[in-house]
């Protein structure tokens, strides 16, 4: 049988870009089990020690679980008493806003830049109060938030920022003054999560912190490890979330490709910007010139187009899509004790209509790309 190019369309395709480098990985994963080191093996540090290089240098690199734990983590090392305020983004993936809760913090959301789906700090400003002790930004599909803006205002009051990189993990950002620093390594600390589908994906859950901060980096380890430097000593309360050996082993075969990767998703944004960018019905990312864009996802957004029905349609040729996010936090049932309501966002509760993700990994072919882009552009309902 012909293979048709629609057989292969993935939103992701972990199988394609596992068979690539299939010899590299099961050496790693046989290593392990050959060693049974599951748990803290040598790996996990090695990878740590290349995470640190990669990402520059200064940066300490504590794995752990997942990127939830991580952003739990990040706030219990921060000392951070309840009902401590947190700001952060009102469009994310639940986590984010989750761990605040979790701790007996008070999330405090705020509304997004509706061109890079990025916290607004204007918006920002206007809900600092005494109590805020943290910032979370989110560096949303693969871009960084506006951390200028952001630094600026936290070192003037003193708040903390915990970056949350779980989609950015290799972008880069440059300051007025010309330094340019990885995503997660400009505030105090970075989470990261390596779940499947992420730029750095494990082959399960995996996750961890980056700082800067010697002393938060012992602080982060210690909590990561039930609070405890000295085995069966305990300096805090911790938790018990580490980075799987076997994780760190294929993360560490995965680590050497990342830069190859980030160019494999660069490579089909521009196909799709250059081929979408005159579609009147669509807006293709915006992409700043402070940051890289490392494309964890593409985002389009639709003008007066009825969303199901273009994705009903594009299914029917064979081209998967999502709504990253289709309901905004303020709306989730979850938070509805926090008190917001309809309206009260209106940029992100716009943009959680109009969005749609397409297809975007690191093994997508011109072929692909020319199908996918020309099905769009045919698109007349
Ligand atoms: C994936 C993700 C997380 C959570 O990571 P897990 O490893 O799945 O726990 C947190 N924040 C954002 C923005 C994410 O995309």
């Amino acid at each position: 049988m012909t293979k048709l190019v629609t057989d292969s369309i993935k939103m992701v395709d972990l199988e394609s870009q596992y068979l690539k480098i299939k010899v590299e990985i099961d050496r790693a994963i046989q290593n392990v089990i050959d060693t049974t080191s599951f748990i803290k093996g040598s790996d996990v540090r090695q990878f740590e020690t290349e995470l640190e290089e990669y990402l520059g240098r200064g940066v300490s690199v504590i794995g752990c679980a997942n990127g939830t734990d991580a952003l739990q983590i990040a706030l219990m090392a921060l000392d951070l008493q309840p009902g401590d305020e947190v700001i952060t983004t009102n469009f994310s993936f639940i986590a984010t806003v989750e761990t605040i809760e979790l701790l007996k913090l008070k999330p405090v959301l705020v509304d997004i830049e509706p061109d890079t789906f990025n916290i607004d700090v204007e918006a920002l400003l206007k809900v600092l109060s005494p109590r805020t002790k943290a910032i979370i930004p989110v560096h949303l599909f693969g871009q960084c938030a506006n951390m200028e803006s952001i630094k600026a205002v936290a070192e003037s009051k003193q708040i903390k920022v915990i970056e949350d990189t779980a989609q950015a993990l290799g972008a880069s950002y440059t300051l007025d003054d010309g330094t340019r620093l990885s995503a997660g390594t400009i505030g105090q600390i970075g989470t990261t999560s390596f779940f499947p589908s992420k730029n750095l994906g494990a082959f399960g859950d995996g996750g961890a912190l980056l700082t800067r901060d010697p002393d938060l980096a012992n602080r982060i380890r210690e909590i990561t490890n039930h609070g405890s430097n000295v085995k069966y000593y305990h300096e805090r309360l911790g938790v018990n979330s580490r980075l799987d050996t076997l994780q760190a082993a294929i993360l560490r075969v995965k680590l050497r490709y990342l830069d190859q990767y980030h160019q494999a998703r660069n490579f089909a944004a521009s196909y799709y910007d250059k081929a979408l960018k005159e579609n009147k019905r669509l807006i293709i990312p915006q992409r700043t010139n402070k940051s890289t864009h490392i494309f964890h996802q593409y985002t389009l957004k639709l003008i007066d187009m009825d969303r199901e029905q273009f994705r009903s349609y594009l299914s029917s040729k064979g081209i998967p899509s999502m709504v990253y996010y289709p309901v905004p936090m303020h709306l989730q049932k979850a938070f509805s004790y926090l008190g917001y309501q309809h309206g009260d966002f209106p940029v992100t509760e716009k943009i959680c209509n109009q969005v749609v993700s397409i297809p975007m990994h690191t093994e997508l072919d011109e072929n692909q790309l020319r199908y996918i882009t020309d099905v769009i552009n045919d698109y007349t309902n």
